[in-house]
């Protein structure tokens, strides 16, 4: 057994060095680490400095009206010479808009959630670019892979923010994927530490994505209330509410608590609807309303306790992935 398990660190190890990893193959980075694309984080610093460090930055397209999106885009490439891409919540009524700036300003690689992985996947690939789609389950998996997808993010019910209904582990969805698929495959979902990281590629993912590690930096364009409250959160703080109108991963605070009320209450979707309101996410993590925005971050957030600079967390991933793993049983 401890062969076994030395010998799978050792090739994962060696893919990493020889450049044979095919996610950092796929979007031509050093390492395979993405970051993912939070709503309210994710501007051109934060995802500039993940690609300047060797990782796959992401721009949220999810918090920008199309103006904004464009212009964090063009900074994001006088920053970086690096690949970086877009993440891109198929939500919105102006989904053409947003693809058609992408495509205009020539970002080559696209992360897309929330929606049909079908509907774009085979235009955009034409305009040369890399799609990666993200799912919550095995079944959406396959989905992405039918649909001809070039990378799948599977993301487990630890994560922060929108999630899946079903609420299964990364630990167990990742090897549940890996069976079914034979794209490069991403875990995300409660990855902050090297060791989850390698963790995650030994149960076959061929790299991570990472949000809730990467909130709590300087580059971060989240409010600083709220990245000093990430730092201040322990295990148990966060709770997976909302099911009936979209999965969400949120810390509980009084709008946290109001919610409960209403389910205590056996109030239905429409009431949960009229308290959540419009733009409870921006006040609570753009703008540093800590009682009463939408605050999301995965159950992670346990483990990180410093605002660090991007370049930092880097040093340290790297660090604890090669110093993690147990040489026999
Ligand atoms: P709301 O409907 O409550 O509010 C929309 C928010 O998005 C407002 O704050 C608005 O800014 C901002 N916004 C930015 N661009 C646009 C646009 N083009 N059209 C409309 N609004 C825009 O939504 P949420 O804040 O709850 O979520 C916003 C989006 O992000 C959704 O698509 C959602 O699915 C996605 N999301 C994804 C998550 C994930 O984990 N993948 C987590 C949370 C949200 P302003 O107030 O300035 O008008």
């Amino acid at each position: 057994m401890s062969n076994f398990l030395d010998f799978g660190v050792a090739k994962k190890m060696k893919e990493m060095n020889e450049n044979q990893n095919k996610i950092t193959q796929l979007f031509q980075i050093k390492y395979p680490i993405i970051q993912g694309g939070m709503i309210w984080h994710s501007g051109w610093r934060l995802a500039s400095a993940v690609s300047n460090n060797g990782g796959l930055g992401l721009i949220g397209a999810g918090s920008m009206y199309p103006d904004i999106l464009r212009e964090n885009i063009r900074k994001c490439k006088a920053a970086t010479k690096k690949p970086f891409g877009v993440n891109v919540p198929m939500l919105y009524p102006n989904l053409n808009e947003v693809i058609q700036i992408i495509l205009e300003e020539g970002v080559k690689v696209i992360f897309t959630s929330a929606g049909n992985p079908k509907t774009y996947t085979e235009t955009l690939q034409k305009e040369g670019l890399k799609v990666a789609h993200v799912v919550s389950s095995t079944k959406f998996a396959m989905k992405c892979e039918a649909a001809g997808v070039d990378a799948i993010v599977a993301e487990g019910f630890e994560a922060g923010g929108h999630n899946g209904r079903d609420e299964t582990t990364t630990f167990c969805l990742i090897p549940n994927v890996k069976k079914h698929i034979s794209k490069p495959l991403i875990a995300a979902g409660g990855i902050a530490l090297g060791s989850q990281m390698k963790a995650a590629m030994i149960l076959g993912a061929d790299g991570v994505q990472i949000g809730s590690r990467f909130a709590a930096t300087t580059e971060a364009s989240a409010h600083e209330n709220w990245k000093n409250k990430i730092i201040s959160l322990n295990e148990g703080d966060t709770h997976l509410t909302l099911k009936e109108l979209a999965p969400v991963r949120l810390v509980k605070n009084r709008f946290f608590h109001d919610l409960e009320k209403l389910y205590e209450q056996g109030r239905n979707a429409q009431a949960l609807q009229e308290t959540l309101g419009r733009a409870r996410a921006k006040r609570g993590m753009f703008e540093g309303d800590l009682e009463e925005g939408e605050l999301e971050i995965g159950q992670v957030s346990a483990l990180i306790n410093e605002i660090l600079p991007v370049e930092k967390v880097f040093e340290n991933l790297l660090r604890e992935f090669k110093a993690a793993g147990i040489s026999e049983l």
